[in-house]
């Protein structure tokens, strides 16, 4: 029986039908569709063995799992619908961790502020902490540490900002302790505080100095969602809206995430998502891809899953050294496996945003060349079987009128490319976390203008991707297709008649000859930590 809890809420203890993307569905409100449908395309319910531990669980949280078991410490996962089994009981200590426990981040407050309704990720976050037995828990003594990478928003200033956030927390009877940041050391001796029933700092903010370093991340005992695994974290781009690039970048050698792969491929995982905020630049010191890493890291990949997907890409990266993803093809592309996804922040279409908030993004290219580099890159991804997911930021505190007519012309010269575009509200973090939130009623007309040529183009290319997407697939049922393009079709139905429908006015620009070359930089060195 272990002493040291850890959960998450339904959406996100979940295999999202074995296509982590689908995930994204849950950071939407419940809308006119009940909550069930939502759960059954987006977060359906997790297995469990009798002693309700998930057969896989959040790759973060098992992380944390490891350090603790690695520390001699009695801790599990436990699905969020199993914790009746430890509590109140033998549980002392119950650790929660999200990625957006109150939909404040994007896109749920995308979502939720155009639809004016608790996205699902909120509404299960606070049911979970509302069961009977975990406020019996809380009123025995049983400590609640709350951490992941949303920790941010229990943080005092999230909740002087957002009041309803400390109402809530105080009708739960109050958190004992939140963490922000990388805690794979730090969480040891505080749960072992806790189970001494000592004082818990009440928020705790660990500096980018404090990140562990390779040798001290453990390794994960048991299998992670959709075989997601870690090959290194940080960024070095230095993006003043991203909490991700004031951490040191470090990749992990291929041994470890060897390790983690059998883990996964001994449960009889087939398919898995390479985790780093750039897969293309594993292993490199700075922002040159390395090809004699990448390849063999692929290669490793391959002998374990099936089928490989990669978390992240950055354009410049790509374009950096555009044949080597054709390699890369070579290796992924297989009679298993048609494709691949990947997330790619573009985040404007603007070269003054990005000149004065995210210059390194581009490195080693000028800004000037952003949208043309965007443009090409998305033609090499989808040349070499790659469709991204491409987010964009709307309502930046620096953008102007401007600005967003150059992303609406990047997003219209993007229109015939098998891409999601994906527009979300600027959410103060990073550099820029003193800024305040956008919201709805800020939108200008031309913002407007933008939402609705994301959302048109996604309904469009949905369709076609949606064939794929499930097509390296044996095991998702015709119904599920049906039901998907089903969906699809009646939110085109619901856009049109609510006026949310936006084609390009002229047909996409076609960049003849981008003559796209890195500039004669030198090549920026950045501190890695093997
Ligand atoms: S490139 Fe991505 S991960 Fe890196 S700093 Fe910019 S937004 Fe963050």
């Amino acid at each position: 029986m272990p002493e040291v809890v850890m959960t998450c809420d339904w959406t996100m203890m979940s295999d999202h039908n074995g296509k982590e993307f689908l995930g994204f569905g849950t950071t939407t409100p419940a809308y006119i569709l009940p909550e069930r449908a939502y759960q059954r395309m987006f977060y359906p319910v997790m297995a469990t063995d009798e002693h309700g531990f998930p057969k896989m669980a959040p790759y973060g949280m098992r992380k944390i799992e490891a350090a603790l078991l690695d520390d001699g410490i009695d801790a599990r996962i436990v699905h969020p619908s199993h914790l009746d089994k430890y509590m109140p009981g033998p549980a002392k200590v119950l650790m929660i961790s999200g990625h957006d426990y109150f939909g404040l981040n994007p896109p749920s407050s995308t979502f939720s502020g155009v639809m004016k309704k608790e996205p699902l990720n909120c509404v299960n976050f606070k049911r979970m902490l509302r069961q009977p037995h975990v406020q019996a828990a809380r009123r025995q003594g049983m400590k609640l540490i709350a951490g992941g990478p949303c920790a941010w928003q229990l943080s005092p200033a999230t909740r002087m900002k957002v009041p309803w956030i400390g109402e809530f927390v105080d009708s739960i009877g109050g958190i004992d302790c939140v963490v922000e940041g990388e805690a794979d050391v730090y969480v040891r001796e505080l749960v072992r505080k806790a189970l001494r029933d000592e004082f818990l700092p009440p928020h705790v903010v660990l500096a980018p100095k404090e990140a562990p370093k390779v040798e001290q991340i453990s390794t994960i005992r048991y299998p992670s969602v959709n075989g997601l695994i870690e090959i290194g974290r940080g960024c070095c781009r230095g993006c003043s809206f991203c909490s991700v690039t004031t951490r040191p970048t470090r990749w992990y050698p291929l041994e470890k995430i060897e390790a983690e792969l059998k883990i996964n491929a001994a449960v009889g995982v087939k398919k898995g998502l390479l985790h780093s905020d750039d897969v293309y630049f594993y292993g490199s010191p700075n922002v040159m891809p390395k090809e004699e890493k990448l390849l063999p890291l692929l290669k490793l990949a391959k002998q374990h899953y099936a089928q490989v997907g990669w978390s992240h890409v950055a354009v410049a990266s790509l374009m950096t050294k555009p044949k080597l993803l054709s390699k890369c093809a070579e290796i992924i592309v297989d009679d298993k496996q048609s494709w691949w996804g990947v997330e790619v922040g573009v985040e404007t279409g603007s070269p003054r945003i990005i000149t004065t908030g995210m210059p390194g993004k581009v490195a080693p290219f000028k800004a000037s060349q952003w949208p043309e580099l965007v443009v090409q890159a998305a033609g090499l991804m989808n040349d070499n079987h790659v469709y991204p997911a491409c987010t964009f930021i709307v309502g930046l505190p620096q953008e102007t009128e401007d600005d967003v007519l150059k992303t609406i012309e990047l997003i219209d010269n993007l229109w015939d490319f098998k891409a999601i575009l994906v527009p979300m509200f600027f959410v103060p973090l990073g550099h820029l976390k003193s800024k305040d939130w956008f919201r709805k009623d800020r939108l200008s007309p031309v913002q407007e203008e933008l939402l609705k040529r994301a959302l048109t183009h996604g309904l469009r290319q949905s369709k076609t991707l949606l064939r794929e997407f499930f097509d390296w697939e044996t095991n998702h049922r015709v119904a599920y297709r049906a039901g998907f393009r089903g969906f699809v079709s009646f939110i085109q139905l619901l856009a049109k008649m609510n006026g949310l429908w936006s084609e390009p006015r002229h047909p996409p620009v076609k960049i003849q000859d981008p003559n796209l070359t890195p500039d004669r930089l030198p090549v920026p060195t950045i501190p890695v930590r093997e």
